[in-house]
């Protein structure tokens, strides 16, 4: 049975970047990309406390309203030394009257951290957590992680959340300051869809 009927995948965001990152991580595959922005469907509250039910939602909406297969993310940056906060709430912390401002985020996490009086390193990982939810009601989940640590100040462009301050195991720059081919092969979200890749190819071979 064809779980990808006329190869066609919904990618549940609204999110214009997101799913520029999406299309081009999936570019290989023989699939025809729609979002819930281009369909117009729902853009549902992220009210649960995890990371695997925040996109759940957003999967599960979608796929109701459109009948296609469709695959969210939720993800965010978690700090060991603040109890792996900001968590869920990664987006939320950049929040403002204004709209979101990433750079008073970022000295949130650099604050926090300095008054809990610990040493650096400062461990962290970004995660990126995948939803796949198909008309029948079967869902599929994938997770991608990367590790690193908090660095200050902030180094490189301060386009994407909190890319200025995180530097990932093995690595001298912060994302921040990677090109996007060079953050992409490593990140949290294309190891997630690394797994997302390799199951849709186990399907339709
Ligand atoms: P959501 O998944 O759309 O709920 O938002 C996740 C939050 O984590 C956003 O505020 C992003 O800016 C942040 N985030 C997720 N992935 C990355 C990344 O690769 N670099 C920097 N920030 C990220």
């Amino acid at each position: 049975m064809n779980l990808f009927p006329e190869n066609q995948l919904l990618i549940a965001t609204h999110n214009t970047g997101k799913l520029e990152e999406f299309k081009y991580l999936l570019k290989d595959l023989n699939l025809k990309i729609l979002s819930s922005k281009d369909l117009n469907l729902d853009e549902p509250n992220e009210t649960e406390n995890s990371f695997i039910g925040n996109a759940r939602i957003k999967s599960k909406i979608s796929c109701l309203q459109s009948n296609l297969p469709s695959l969210a993310d939720d993800s965010g940056l978690q700090v060991h030394a603040l109890g792996n906060k900001p968590g869920v709430y990664t987006a939320d912390w950049a929040f403002t009257d204004k709209g979101r401002d990433f750079k008073k985020a970022m000295h949130r996490v650099w604050n926090e951290l300095i008054e809990t009086k610990q040493q650096e390193p400062f461990s962290a990982n970004f995660i990126c957590t995948l939803v796949l939810t198909f008309p029948n009601g079967n869902e599929e989940i994938f997770e991608g992680i990367v590790n690193g640590i908090i660095t200050w100040p902030m180094r490189g462009r301060d386009g994407h959340g909190y890319d200025p301050i995180f530097v990932p195991d093995g690595h001298k720059k912060t994302f921040g300051e990677m090109t996007n081919f060079e953050k992409n092969k490593i990140s949290h979200r294309s190891i997630a869809l690394k797994k997302f890749i390799s199951f849709y190819m186990d399907r339709i071979n």
